[in-house]
Order: C-alpha cells, then sequence, then structure tokens
C-alpha cells in the first residue's frame, strides 16, 4: 500500500462533493431555483446569484479538454512523471474536473475518460474518504 495524500472531507464548502463521492457519484453543486450548475463550488449560483446551492450526482464520463506531463517533482507523494488532464463532462458544457495519471500518457482531444471511485478509509473522525479519479475509458467501460 502507497502513501496517500487524504482530502478534508468534512469542510462545509465540499463536505457533499465527498457524500456523493462514497456513494459512487460524482457530485457538482448545482442551483435549485434555475438548475444551473457551479463548478468551482462557491457561495451564489453563477446563473441567477441564488444561495440555495444543492449537490447533484452528475455523469461520471468525459473528454480531455486540456492535458500535461509533470516532468518535475513538487511533492514527494507525486513521483514523476504523471499526466495532469482537464476532463470537460459529458452532458456538462463548461464543467472541468482535473484528473491525475500516472506517468506520460498518451492523451488528445477524442481520448474518453470515465471516473472510478478510491476508497481511502475512514479519516480520524470516522467519515467516509472516497476520492473520485479518472481512468481513460477502455471498450468496456
Ligand atoms: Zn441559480
Amino acid at each position: 500500500m502507497s502513501a496517500r495524500l487524504a482530502p478534508r472531507v468534512d469542510d462545509p464548502a465540499s463536505r457533499g462533493f465527498f457524500e456523493l463521492a462514497a456513494n459512487g457519484e460524482l457530485g457538482v453543486l448545482t442551483c435549485a431555483q434555475c438548475s444551473t450548475r457551479t463548478h468551482l463550488p462557491r457561495p451564489r449560483c453563477v446563473g441567477c446569484g441564488g444561495k440555495n446551492l444543492e449537490w447533484a450526482a452528475v455523469v461520471g464520463s468525459g473528454r480531455a479538454k486540456s492535458w500535461t506531463v509533470v516532468e518535475h517533482q513538487v511533492h514527494p507523494l507525486f513521483p514523476v512523471p504523471y499526466t495532469v488532464v482537464l476532463i470537460e463532462l459529458d452532458d456538462e458544457e463548461n464543467i472541468r474536473m482535473v484528473g491525475h495519471l500516472p506517468g506520460r500518457v498518451a492523451v488528445d482531444e477524442s481520448t474518453e475518460f470515465v471516473v472510478d471511485f478510491e476508497d481511502l478509509g475512514p479519516d480520524r473522525n470516522g467519515n467516509a474518504t472516497v476520492l473520485p479519479t479518472w481512468r481513460i475509458a477502455t471498450d468496456n467501460g
């Protein structure tokens, strides 16, 4: 087992994201008034300015929008090289999430990704710590 950098899952600003992840779902803040998605998370809807935002499950697949290979190590838990991919979600134009893939990975605009969920175990307060991760989609899903 390799060491992992675990996210804080009980922060009020992102708790809903990690609660959905623990259920195998990818979450995005969604306005209860106008249904606009707000990503990255912020306190007000980017569509109507409303404050009634809730975490809602979205599709867990997308395509590469941008990518780069990191060759300079900046943290001991992220050995180089690795590939960082900006993934635009299917059916959710303008919602992009960041994926991390070990090694130099061949990616282009047609590369399809699907989300997986890595269970890091409970945090010190017993909260489930599940991290959405991205991998290249295969014919089998
Ligand atoms: Zn709204």
